[in-house]
């Protein structure tokens, strides 16, 4: 086995880097979560929770992976036999009808290329469409993790309502939360999942849904509903600062420091070093030659970018290259686009030179694989990083 020296480059696109900060304060003893120390604690961590959500409204905390999130959006809104609208943007977009059918739900699943976003006309002709107004939520992935494109919800949400039609907007931020700009309640969205694993910062375990006065509403008469993914037992333990289960509390400990982090970096902040740091991927993969995924300008993600490698390159085999060789971890292509891409991470804990040290590892790694690239491409990235 090769011997590794100083830090793995982490770079698949979540889970991200923790930073040390956060590995203290999960370090921590757990507290007792019935005691009036943990109260003070999870009613401070709630109320700081909101912005990076953007709305004002309850963010319900699960002990679960982003699937479960996922899970509680759908089981909390709708019933047996409802119809949802779900656009084809890639492999996760496409994970999360299947789940929606094995719920009991009739899927619509608008066709999509993987390499651009959810289509407003699209979903704006098919609620036009529904004249009995039968679709019951529309199901988005902002940011589609398996292709570095970012869905306009802003423009999605204009086209629903300039139907007029009623059905609910629900929004995966897997991994978009806290690393692309993102307004649940001014965007109008119904219910936002979250996880704890990406732009957050922490270790997988946590997941999160925001959620407007018209998802609970719709959640109290919601057939779907399951006892452990229950908003309503949630939301009422927390406003006393409890749960009614035994809660992750040292994730959320880290959670807490998170929060500080974003808080003090200020978003604006932390969105634009993400979209500067998309922008210097882009320009070393141009430089170099090579494709982005992201076929429309308006929809690059700024949490990932994935690359396109020549018809006759395996993707994995350059990624396992740059692993065995410089001890990077890249994101691999999933579903149909497995040996066709690979995706570089640069969400969360990150600054220029993780970024400049990231794609210096992919230029070696893609020439030690003997593909073709111009080796300026790295350089772009630098000028593009030294301009400010
Ligand atoms: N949705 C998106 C956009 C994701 O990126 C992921 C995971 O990477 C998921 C859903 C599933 O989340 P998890 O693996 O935490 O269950």
């Amino acid at each position: 086995m090769t011997t590794r020296t100083g830090r793995h480059f982490l770079q698949i696109p979540g889970p991200t880097n923790v930073p040390d900060q956060v590995l203290r304060a999960m370090s921590a003893p757990t507290m007792d979560h019935r005691g009036p120390e943990f109260a003070a604690f999870t009613t401070n961590l709630l109320a700081r929770l909101g912005p990076v959500f953007g709305t004002s409204r309850p963010v319900v905390v699960f002990p679960g992976s982003g699937t479960g999130a996922w899970e509680a959006a759908l089981v909390n809104t709708l019933s047996t036999g409802d119809r949802v609208l779900h656009v084809e943007t890639g492999h996760f977009a496409t994970l999360w009808q299947r789940m929606a059918t094995e719920l009991g739900l009739y899927v619509d699943f608008v066709p999509g290329d993987w390499r651009h976003g959810a289509d407003p006309e699209a979903v704006a002709e098919r609620l036009a469409d529904d004249t009995a107004r039968t679709i019951k939520a529309v199901c988005i992935v902002h940011n589609e993790t398996s292709t570095g494109v970012t869905s306009r919800v802003p423009e999605i949400r204009r086209a629903m309502d300039a139907t007029g039609h009623p059905a609910l907007l629900l929004v995966d931020t897997i991994s978009s939360l806290g690393s692309i700009d993102y307004r649940h309640d001014e965007w109008g969205v119904d219910v936002t999942v979250a996880g704890s694993q990406k732009g957050l910062m922490l270790p997988p375990g946590l997941s999160f849904n925001a959620v407007s006065e018209k998802a609970l509403t719709a959640s109290r008469t919601s057939g779907l509903r399951t006892s452990y993914w229950d908003w309503q037992p949630i939301i009422e333990a927390n406003r006393r600062g409890f749960f009614p289960y035994t809660p992750a509390t040292n994730l959320l400990y880290g959670l807490d420091e998170a929060l500080r982090m974003l808080a003090a970096e200020g978003l604006p902040a932390v969105f634009a070093r993400h979209d500067r740091h998309a922008a210097a991927t882009r320009a070393a993969v141009r430089g170099w030659g090579l494709e982005v995924l992201c076929a429309d300008e308006r929809e690059h993600s700024s949490a990932l970018t994935a690359v396109l490698v020549p018809e006759d390159v395996d993707a994995d085999k350059v990624r396992e290259i740059i692993l065995e060789r410089f001890d990077m971890s890249l994101g691999a292509g999933l579903g149909k686009l497995a040996g066709r891409i690979f995706r570089i991470g640069h969400l969360g804990h990150f600054n220029d030179l993780t970024l400049a040290g990231t794609l210096a590892g992919v230029q070696m790694g893609l020439q030690l694989a003997g593909v073709r690239v111009d080796p300026t491409g790295l350089n772009a990235a630098l000028d593009v990083l030294s301009a400010g």
